[in-house]
């Protein structure tokens, strides 16, 4: 699980007078924030990408993109759409203030400002990204287990596999699922099963810290393996299943819960269109683990060309 980030929170100016950056640096230079600052609207937009500030003051009247179009950009990329806008503006008119509101900005400030009302709004706009940082975060955590949810599996599968179609590093898949976990339910009740998905979660978790362990649904669990093929997803799916075999149970002594495990290998899926292909070979092989006899690995058969 990823913290929340403990470095000083990044604030980007984008304005096209050197003035206002100058007053900007001496009069934050004491606040606890690391300010970026661009005098052009694409030169901006380009830092915003690469920066992810968690605050952006934007001027209104630049030449060529001013920052209304800005606004616009930002709010269409879904990195940036959070990003709290804090609008500065000389003139000011009522029309631009509704304008700049409609369009996403959280507040405006019109020039000349008060530098303490500036900070005073930054403070307010830094607190608010805080709650939603956070709210986004919740939003993708598996509240019993602490592992990432199916929504969040589902969005950096669809990443990761994006990415190895771009540069192909190696990607595979393996889900888990506990084996006879309705019957442990129905025999040990359930605050055991939960406790049976956590200790099998904290099994998932202590693993490479590049995988990504994700509670997938119920009983099953995917975890995405960056740069990794087929035989080495086969050895860490090994050490993850020989651990909870391992595992001791309160309660009941002598009991061995164990997990099943199939593995994907995108490299050697012929045809694979999408992150959906990987899941149902992974899913297929997790099956055909079941049917094999349980508390065993199978992996998505290879469609290389034999050799
Ligand atoms: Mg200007």
């Amino acid at each position: 699980m990823t913290a929340l980030p403990t470095s000083l929170p990044k604030v980007l100016a984008i304005d096209d007078s050197e003035l206002i950056h100058r007053l900007l640096r001496v009069r934050l230079q004491y606040e606890q924030i690391e300010l970026h600052g661009a005098v052009e609207a694409r030169e901006g937009l380009r830092m915003a990408k690469t920066l992810v500030p968690d605050v952006i003051l934007l001027d209104i009247e630049m030449d060529g993109m001013d920052g209304f179009e800005v606004l616009q950009s930002l709010k269409a990329d879904l990195d940036l759409q959070d990003i709290p806008v804090i609008f500065i503006s000389a003139t000011a008119s009522m029309e631009d203030r509704v304008r700049a509101l409609d369009l996403g900005a959280v507040d405006f400030v019109a020039k000349p400002f008060e530098v303490v009302e500036l900070k005073a709004r930054v403070r307010s706009a830094l607190r608010v990204q805080h709650l939603v940082k956070m709210l986004a975060q919740k939003a993708q955590v598996d509240g019993l287990t602490g592992l990432w949810n199916r929504t969040y599996f589902d969005r950096r599968l669809g990443q990761e596999f994006a990415e190895e179609r771009r540069h192909p590093r190696g990607l595979s898949l393996v889900m888990c699922d506990v084996d006879g976990f309705k019957r442990l339910n129905d025999e040990c009740g359930h605050p055991f099963g939960d406790l049976v998905l956590e200790r099998l979660s904290k099994i998932l978790q202590s693993g490479r810290t590049s995988d990504i362990a994700c509670r997938y649904g119920g009983e099953e669990f995917g975890i995405i393996l960056p740069n990794t093929a087929g035989d080495e997803a086969i050895e860490v799916a090994e050490r993850y299943r020989a651990a909870f075999e391992q595992e001791t149970w309160p309660g009941a002594p002598g009991r061995v819960i164990t997990a099943s495990f199939g593995i994907a290998d995108l490299s050697s899926l012929a045809g694979a269109q999408g992150p959906e292909d990987l899941v149902v070979a992974a899913d297929a092989a997790l099956y055909r683990a079941k049917v094999n006899g349980r508390n065993r690995i199978e992996c998505a058969p290879s469609h290389r060309p034999a050799h």
